[in-house]
């Protein structure tokens, strides 16, 4: 039958090239494919850490009343270039944004406050009780210049409270902050700040902006353009030679509304209160535009003094956030803090997970019934929450008890083809080197018995086949 010809497409249902699945071609002799920079894989041998880290989050999360929200990690562009700044430098260079298969201008979260709030109006959780109370987990992206402790793609933990103005909300998240890292055995310092509300911003601005522009040779490009289209950000400006003219800078706080300066004075009270220490720190600002009143940063111990661009982790109050993206008018406070930060300091300090439950029992096989039994057998053990080790892989018995040896495990059992046809199993305990000779129906329930023994009690031989 001839076949039918093929319509063209007309031009609008042409399809896009799919970049996704596409094979991407391996050229030889080239050696394997090396990580992007700036992304790095966290090893088994790190996963310690990053599990006590997130225990500890989540059982603070749950102390204090706080749920989890899962946010989605891309988004669509607008969301973070709405709400986070134009003049922002995560806008301006650090975004992962590019046009989707469909055509939409999408991002890859930079960070997830944003996402909160938007989740927030998307599902009229302003109906619910305030304040609402949400805290979330997970990788962020910046494509910002990496160097120690900053990454492209890093892990941040975050809590945020919306719906409630007071300033003990304030006070109470700073609170949950530095009890993670004093749990965790970081030593750290609050330093905190108040960049009251954008109106009484305006006054303030115009008088930093007239401070410096008298000195503006002495500024890099950067803060040359910072002076320009947002004069707050020269604050925290990590240029050397910037320091002793930022000495002399007006300082914001001064130049506070009567109802912002309450409410920092009540911050402050309240964290004496509860005995959290913090640092007053007139040139904290904080990156993006969203902030109003309170901001504070975690520092590790030590670094005070220091303009640290390594904070553990930072936060403050955005009453404005919301009603940006199209919500009501909603108070709002929160902090997000850096895993890949957190877990360098429990290093630097020595503050190590309990080992893993280390298994006092090894099982070795010769042949390939035996094999099989021990499958089954293991699971047996799991199941009644004995953590048994094996090498099923391997044939040899001597090569299997030097992986016992060096397990260093209490008992070794044995079975081999005669076993299987017995329906027995060798008991070897592996200091004196004794074996016995038990019924392999009922192993898990005599190894429990040997286990509970106290220690240098040897079991007498009820359970051995004569
Ligand atoms: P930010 O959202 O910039 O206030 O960051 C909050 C916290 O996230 C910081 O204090 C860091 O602990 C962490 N963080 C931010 N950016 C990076 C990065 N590029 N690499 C690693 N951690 C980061």
């Amino acid at each position: 039958m001839p076949k039918k010809p093929t319509q063209p497409k007309k031009a609008e249902e042409k399809e896009k090239p799919v970049v996704t699945g596409q094979e991407v071609p391996v050229k030889k002799g080239k050696g394997p494919p090396e990580l992007l920079r700036g992304f790095r894989d966290v090893l088994p041998e790190e996963q310690g850490r990053w599990a006590m880290a997130r225990d500890k989050v989540r059982a603070l999360a749950e102390a204090y009343s706080f749920d989890r929200i899962e946010l989605p990690i891309l988004e669509r562009a607008d969301l973070f270039q709405r709400t986070l700044g134009k003049q922002t430098d995560v806008i301006e260079k650090e975004m992962y944004a590019f046009e989707d298969p469909s055509g939409d201008l999408v991002a890859m979260r930079p960070e997830a406050t944003a996402s909160v709030a938007r989740a927030y109006v998307n599902h009229g959780m302003l109906n619910l009780p305030q304040p609402v109370k949400l805290w979330y987990e997970g990788p962020m992206f910046r494509h910002d210049r990496p160097q120690a402790g900053r990454f492209r793609q890093f892990n941040q933990f975050g809590f945020e409270s919306l719906g409630v103005p007071d300033p003990i909300v304030d006070a109470q998240l700073i609170l949950i902050a530095s009890r993670i890292f004093q749990e965790l055995g970081v030593d750290v310092t609050i330093q905190i700040n108040s960049i009251g509300t954008p109106e009484s911003r305006q006054s303030y601005l115009a008088e930093l902006t007239s401070y410096f522009r008298p000195h503006r040779n002495k500024l890099s490009e950067d803060d040359k353009r910072r002076l320009q289209k947002n004069p707050l950000r020269l604050l925290d400006s990590k240029d050397p030679a910037l320091a002793e003219l930022l000495g002399g800078a007006p300082q914001i706080v001064d130049w506070l509304d009567e109802d912002s300066k309450q409410h920092f004075m009540k911050v402050l009270e309240y964290l004496d209160e509860v005995g959290v220490t913090y640092q007053l720190n007139p040139h904290l600002v904080r990156g993006l535009d969203y902030y109003t009143r309170t901001v504070f940063e975690i520092w590790e111990a030590g670094d005070e003094g220091e303009r640290s661009q390594n904070a553990l982790g930072g936060g403050g109050r955005y009453d404005g956030l919301v009603e940006l993206i199209g919500g009501r008018p909603t108070p709002a406070c929160g902090f997000a803090i850096g895993m890949e930060r957190i877990v360098k300091a429990m290093a630097d300090r020595n503050v190590n997970p309990e080992p893993r439950q280390k298994p006092l029992i090894f099982f070795a096989q010769l042949g390939d019934a035996a094999r099989r039994v021990g499958l089954r057998l293991f699971e047996e053990f799991r199941a009644a929450g004995i953590p048994v080790a094996e090498a099923f892989g391997k044939n040899a018995l001597k090569t299997q008890l030097d992986v016992a040896n060096k397990l260093d495990v209490s008992y070794a059992l044995l079975l081999g083809q005669k076993e299987v046809l017995d329906g027995t199993i060798i008991v070897r305990d592996m200091e004196s080197g004794a074996q016995e000779i038990v019924d392999s129906a009922k192993i898990v329930s005599i190894m429990q018995r040997k286990l509970s023994a106290p220690e240098g009690v040897s079991r007498p031989s009820q359970d051995v086949v004569q």
